[in-house]
């Protein structure tokens, strides 16, 4: 019997939101991502597993990793 079962990377916006960068300083777009590996049976997601938190400045591209808590209260925060 053919099993096709893959492992691929994912990449999910959580929020976008502006404050200064620690990098360029600018205040710009803010992207918060959740970067996840997803296992895939046949043509179906199951589950996604080893979730960081990231985010992304849009003026200079820098990417600081942040906890999971911070992900998610400033996606909370940006769609309340
Ligand atoms: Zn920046």
């Amino acid at each position: 019997m053919f099993l096709f079962i893959g492992v691929f990377p994912r990449e999910r916006e959580l929020a976008v939101v502006r404050f200064h960068c620690d990098h360029c300083h600018e205040e710009a777009a803010q992207h918060v991502i959740e970067l996840g590996s997803r296992l895939w049976l046949f043509f179906l997601p199951l589950f996604t597993f080893s979730r960081t938190y990231a985010v992304t400045c849009e003026h200079c591209g820098w990417v600081t990793a942040v906890s999971r808590e911070f992900a998610r209260r400033v996606a909370d925060r940006a769609h309340a």
